[in-house]
């Protein structure tokens, strides 16, 4: 039996992650921080919570990471742990450069000192792109705009740098949004969702957001955690575009999903170009290419972008007793 352990357990990807190996039957090992308040709802509402072994490990401190590396011993390491909102990055950007950034590099070393022969999936990010108008791939250049892009660039080359120098088996997801019923509900896709069933609900009559008019290439992270796995199953270590090919705006995924959920005009409800919503530097439109992972992985998504919002309106309406 393959032993993984997945860092960041208690996220979106790290809660769809474990199912997924589980389902592998492999032993899992989920990493999750200490905190004074119930943070397993994610692991709960998979039914997934008893069925692995939990273990306490930060990204700011070296000694846990070290700790988990030498008892567990896995053969496949899944580095989702980060602070990985890119809004709270203009605010705690030391923090998120301290863990988005330093937390890989402390990772990677110390998987070089203890589990050398571990492969490594590294979650790298389409926020490393910054503005341009090309779709982009691979080999496109990294311009990021945000302390939380910045910080996954550094986390990026570092992982290509132990992959060269040391000869660590490591492969970067450079994923493009994902989303699903389980995602945070500080994201722009979770907010509308969510706020549509509090509507709904009748215990909110409205909320602001910032930029509609960005556009982003949203999938469903179900599905995007099949091709972190894929990634290690291959012989060589390499670096992986994962999108749908297709952006959508905020302003789009807003008409479809209040559409959907019957409210109609999404106007009278939302307040946009909140000051207080609105970044201090933002990406217009990203698009990523997957044929490399098309090719190379055999991955593609299942789930489009119109199920993608039936699915998180239906959850968060469901939740509030609402349909
Ligand atoms: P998420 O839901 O925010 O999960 C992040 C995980 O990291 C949580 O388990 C969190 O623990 C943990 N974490 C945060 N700070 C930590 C620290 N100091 N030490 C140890 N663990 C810490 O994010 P996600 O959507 O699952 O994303 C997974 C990874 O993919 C992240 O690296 C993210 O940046 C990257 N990514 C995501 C997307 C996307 O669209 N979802 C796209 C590209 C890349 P708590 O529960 O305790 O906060």
């Amino acid at each position: 039996m393959k032993k993984a352990l997945v860092l960041g357990v208690t996220g979106q990807d790290g809660s769809y992650l474990a199912k997924f190996l589980l389902s592998k039957g492999y032993e899992v090992y989920g990493s999750h921080r200490r905190t004074s308040h119930k943070l397993f709802e994610r692991l709960e509402e998979l039914d997934i919570l008893y069925k692995f072994d939990l273990v306490k490990l930060d990204l700011m401190d070296d000694i846990s990471i070290n700790r988990a590396m030498k008892k567990i011993q896995p053969d496949e390491v899944y580095n989702l742990a980060a602070q990985s909102f890119v809004g709270v990055s203009f605010d705690q950007p030391l923090l998120t450069s301290n863990v988005t950034g330093l937390g890989a590099l402390r990772i990677f070393e110390a998987v070089k000192e203890y589990c050398p022969d571990a492969k490594v999936y590294h979650a790298s990010s389409s926020e490393m792109f910054g503005n341009s108008d090309e779709i982009k791939n691979e080999n496109s250049r990294l311009f990021p705009v945000s302390p939380y892009g910045i910080a996954k660039v550094y986390a990026h080359k570092t992982a290509q740098y132990y992959r060269d120098a040391y000869n660590i088996f490591i492969s970067c997801g450079i994923l493009f949004n994902h989303e699903s019923p389980l995602r945070g509900l500080e994201f722009v896709t979770r907010k509308i969702t969510y706020n549509i069933a509090r509507i709904k609900a009748g215990t909110k009559k409205n909320f602001a957001l910032g930029n509609i008019k960005a556009k982003r290439d949203w999938g469903f992270a179900g599905d995007y955690v099949q091709a972190m796995w894929l990634m290690l199953q291959q012989n060589r270590p390499s670096d992986y575009v994962i999108a749908t090919g297709e952006s959508h705006s905020v302003e789009e995924f807003l008409e479809d999903s209040f559409n959907y959920a019957g409210l109609g005009d999404w106007r009278k409800y939302v307040e946009t170009e909140n000051k207080f919503c609105m970044r201090p530097s933002d990406i217009d439109n990203l698009v990523g290419d997957n044929s490399k992972s098309k090719k190379e992985l055999g991955w593609k998504h299942s789930i489009k972008y119109n199920e993608l919002i039936r699915m998180m309106v239906d959850h968060d309406c469901k939740a509030f007793g609402v349909n």
